[in-house]
């Protein structure tokens, strides 16, 4: 196929449809590229929980509100202008996301679950995404992208077309063989990084295989190196948005991406092999996910936790472990006393309990800055582990997106080192940087960085186009 179009989009995810969509609304000619076969192919955006929230907020909060909530949730870190355009538009992103038809529901007062795509996921362990509202929202914008006369097109984007240090097209492949996509810009929305082993441990300094990929595994980092091949800007490599997760995992189909042990882990203890604490776990899920990868052993780490947390908060999250992990068969080994625990585990019994004393006595004693390594109290507060029975899970890392990636600008407009926008190149969704991740577990949410970007960078290049302003 030698074919011209206004804008090619690389990556089929809620990114691709949304800029596709609203670049085909204002009248572009649009091409929409995806390497999935299958009619529901498989993506971060179809397995995801559907929930669009800014950090565990409300995205219809105000935009002044939004932009503290990010600023807390990522220490700081985040790019102000990219925090401020997220904040901007995330209200009426989910308001151009109804348009379109998708559905939402409210779970109760709870303050993040206000726009939850419908139909929502049960509430059971394991991969459910047939016919969720993330599956009904993708097919529906498929849909609708079809009916405004864009193309989607089955194949793998290869390379970027550029001319002169501006982009003009795609190069792509099928199993016709290879095409060349022209067009006056493109979009990458490709996902992230994380199916990309060798980009995982260049950039990251971990080791793909021990680590429970929590999602589609889609994103193999095709955008990021198209990106840097032309001089694009990368930031914040180092981090990834994820999870605790049973270690039965790598076995167990029915126990990830839920649930995630998160509540287990972060109120009680993770100690490693030699029955030692080895992370912070008061800076929550996401950080000592990202710990647990870079550790000595990622896979010989276990969550330390009494009966008070299984009841309580092991009960708290969407999908709580308690009950599903173990409907699903996810391991759980429950003990009297903290001997007969470590002789269960394999734990060294002397050392386990040690360490959970010093973990017991700073709780109490207001010390826990005291412990080495030290132990927040903030934003996860700490339980003691003294109400038998006491209970060890197997954990492992769950990696469900790279945080770091293509640094665009707030129009989605790949940049220079020196901040000059490529021309003709965009990247939205999960394959961009900047937002989150640079303090090592900051989340801003990835539905709603993906409808929004999605949406800023389709409208920039209409004004673009149909102003005839160059691109630049
Ligand atoms: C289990 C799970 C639960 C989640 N829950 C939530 C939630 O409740 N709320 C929330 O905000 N976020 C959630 N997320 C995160 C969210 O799903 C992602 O951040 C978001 O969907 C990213 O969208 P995207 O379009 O950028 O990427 P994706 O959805 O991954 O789409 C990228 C697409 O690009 C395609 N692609 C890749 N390379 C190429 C190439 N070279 N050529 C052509 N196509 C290519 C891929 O096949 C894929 O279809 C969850 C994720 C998972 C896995």
């Amino acid at each position: 196929m030698n074919d011209e179009f206004d804008v090619v989009v690389m990556g089929g995810g809620i990114a691709g449809l949304t800029a596709a969509n609203r670049a085909a609304q204002q009248g572009l000619t649009v091409a929409l590229l995806e390497q999935g076969t299958d009619e529901r192919y498989a993506c971060n955006s179809r397995y995801s929980g559907g929930v669009l929230h800014i950090a565990c907020h409300n995205v219809k909060e105000s935009p002044e509100q939004l932009v503290e909530v990010i600023e807390g949730a990522t220490e700081g870190k985040a790019d102000p202008v990219l925090a401020k355009a997220l904040a901007n538009t995330a209200g009426r992103a989910v308001d151009w996301l109804r348009d379109e038809g998708a559905k939402f529901i409210r779970v109760g007062s709870i303050v993040w679950q206000q726009h939850v795509l419908a139909p929502p996921r049960p509430i059971v362990a394991g991969l459910d995404w047939k016919g969720r509202g993330p599956d009904v929202t993708l097919r529906q914008l498929t849909a609708n992208l079809e009916r405004r006369g864009g193309r989607v097109l089955r194949m793998t984007g290869v390379a970027l077309m550029e001319v002169q240090g501006r982009c003009v097209g795609l190069e792509a492949k099928d199993a016709q063989g290879a095409h060349q996509l022209r067009a006056k810009a493109v979009v990458l929305a490709d996902g992230g990084f994380q199916g990309n082993a060798q980009m995982v441990r260049e950039y990251m300094a971990i080791d793909s295989a021990r680590v429970m990929q929590r999602g589609a595994g889609t994103g193999r980092g095709d955008g990021l190196r198209m990106a840097k091949g032309v001089g694009g800007r990368l930031s914040e490599l180092s981090y990834f948005y994820g999870h605790m997760l049973s270690r039965d995992s790598f076995s167990n189909d029915k126990v990830w991406p839920y649930p995630q042990l998160d509540e287990l882990g972060t109120v009680g203890i993770v100690v490693n092999a030699a029955g030692e604490r080895f992370v912070d776990e008061g800076r929550g899920g996401v950080f000592v996910a990202n710990t647990i990868a870079r550790s000595a052993d990622p896979l010989a780490t276990w969550a330390i936790f009494d009966h008070a947390v299984w009841e309580g908060p092991g009960k708290a999250a969407r999908i709580p472990a308690n009950p599903n992990l173990e409907k699903a068969g996810g391991t759980i080994v429950r003990a009297a006393t903290l001997q007969e625990l470590a002789s269960t585990t394999g734990l060294p019994a002397e050392r386990l309990e040690l360490t959970i004393g010093a973990y017991n006595a700073a709780l109490a004693n207001g010390a826990l800055d005291t412990l080495n390594p030290r132990r927040s109290a903030a934003p996860i507060a700490p339980m003691p582990i003294s109400t038998g029975p006491f209970y060890a899970v197997p954990i492992c890392a769950g990696m469900t997106y790279t945080f770091g990636g293509i640094h665009a600008d707030e129009h989605g407009r790949v940049v220079t080192d020196s901040g000059r926008p490529i021309d003709g190149l965009y990247a939205v969704g999960a394959t961009t940087g900047g937002l989150e991740g640079g303090s090592g577990g900051g989340y801003v949410g990835g539905l709603i960085k993906s409808v929004s970007f999605g949406l800023r960078a389709a409208e920039d290049l209409a004004a673009r186009l149909t102003q005839r302003v160059p691109l630049q």
